[in-house]
């Protein structure tokens, strides 16, 4: 045993591996991809946690046999999963105010919502979406543990309960009087562990005649993408709509409408309700899901293997030109590239630094990899031979803003959906 094992055996509280799907119960879970053991992938290092070896978690990703529900297979505590405190307010991103503005007008016109419904959202954070029904006169409630954001919204005139939701948050509102005309759930259905428990409660506080609806990455989009940079410890679930209908049909729910959205590089948005009544739009896209395989294993093992794939062929890209004595950089200091250079386990040396153009990351350094993040401007008055742009789905957009990068001689790499040089026009 290393010294350095013995740090993290002492630093490291308990993580453990599920024996059964956390939808279903079963236990048949099939190994789909293993990412090897990764830190949090949020988790900048600063100067002086340099002298520690942070904990690593294994991230491996099983696909459960019974309901095709896929997962990652381990159970991080909660603490050190969601204790760091980000002061995330959503109303700082000018997209997602738009995008949830048009979603409430739609949902008021459709629904003919008024001053006798009730709107509930969960995670509504600073009530960036539920303000546009209080302009309406309807009344609302948000629900989010996370205190900061909550009282921004309690400011604005949305009602916040400051709690995790789930059967008893619902059922505690229930005895209150209160039942939900809409509820809904953005970007939250993947990061609860019991998901049962938080299903219950949209059934509970439902009314019987109320729609629910989730937004959520969407599993066929990461399998056709390649997007296993996605893939972190505090994403438990990659949902299909074949995984999902179980899941809400043993709460009495039934799936009545999804949607695509272009929102995140690719979210779904599902409508749920008490009665049956599927769109043509869902019975189309989960036929195109049984056409693609996804209510089975071939098409996760095939996807397992084209990652491996892309990792072997970048460690030979890069290798090739460190042995031509050239310098490689990397731009974007986020989770994905967290995900993809600790998976990919180059060599020391291989990849100098990274660039981020936020400069509270300046200064700090990519946990596990630990390599620095420094100003973008080092493009221009240091630049390497390469470019390995992490956050890929943006690369046209990074490409365009480091156009001196390109002037001084720079090349641009992407590794997903396989590695390549990004050719310029
Ligand atoms: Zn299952």
């Amino acid at each position: 045993m290393t010294i350095a094992s013995i740090q993290v055996e002492a630093s490291t509280p308990k993580s453990g591996r599920i024996t059964a799907c956390r939808s279903c119960g079963g236990n048949h879970l099939d190994t789909i991809l293993d990412l090897g053991n990764q830190p949090l992938a949020n988790a900048l290092l600063e100067p002086e946690q340099l002298g520690v070896l942070e904990p690593l978690f294994p991230l491996e990703v099983v696909l459960c046999q019974e309901c095709g529900l896929l997962q990652v297979s381990e159970d991080v505590p909660p603490e050190i999963l969601f204790g760091q405190d980000y002061p995330y307010f959503s109303s700082f991103i000018p997209a997602l105010l738009a995008h949830s503005r048009e979603h409430a007008l739609d949902l008021i016109a459709e629904r003919g919502l008024g001053a006798d419904n009730l709107v509930v959202e969960i995670a509504s954070n600073d009530g960036y979406l539920l303000k546009n029904f209080v302009e309406h006169g309807i009344p609302v409630l948000g629900i989010d543990p996370a205190g900061g954001p909550a009282k921004a919204a309690i400011e604005i005139g949305v009602p916040t309960v400051i709690d995790f939701f789930g059967k008893d948050v619902a059922t505690k509102l229930v005895a209150e009087g209160k039942r939900a005309s809409v509820m809904l759930a953005n970007n939250v259905l993947a990061h609860v562990n019991d998901i049962n428990y938080f299903v219950e409660g949209f059934a509970i506080l439902l009314a019987d005649d109320g729609i629910a609806e989730f937004e959520f990455p969407y599993v066929k989009d990461l399998i056709e993408t390649c997007a296993f940079d996605t893939i972190y410890h505090e994403h438990f679930f990659y949902y299909s709509l074949a995984a999902l209908e179980p899941l809400m049909g043993r709460h009495g729910l039934y799936l009545n409408d999804a949607k695509k959205l272009d929102i995140h590089g690719g979210s779904l948005r599902l409508r749920v309700s008490k009665t049956e009544g599927k769109s043509e739009r869902l019975q189309k896209m989960q036929a195109e899901e049984d056409a693609m395989g996804l209510t089975g294993f071939d098409c996760y093992r095939d996807f397992g293997l084209r990652v491996s794939g892309i990792r072997d062929d970048l460690r030979k890209m890069l290798g090739a030109f460190r042995e031509e004595g050239k310098t490689i950089a990397a731009y974007g200091a986020a989770a994905k590239g967290a995900t993809l250079l600790n998976y990919a386990d180059l060599p020391a040396g291989t990849i100098s630094y990274v660039v981020d153009r936020n400069t509270h990351k300046v200064g700090k350094f990519m946990p596990g990899v630990r390599l620095p993040i420094r100003p973008v401007e080092e493009l221009v008055t240091a630049p390497t031979d390469y470019l390995l742009i992490l956050p890929w789905n943006f690369a046209e957009e990074i490409v365009a803003q480091q156009a001196d990068y390109k002037k001084k001689g720079g090349t641009f790499l992407k590794a997903i959906p396989y590695p390549q040089e990004i050719e310029v026009g």
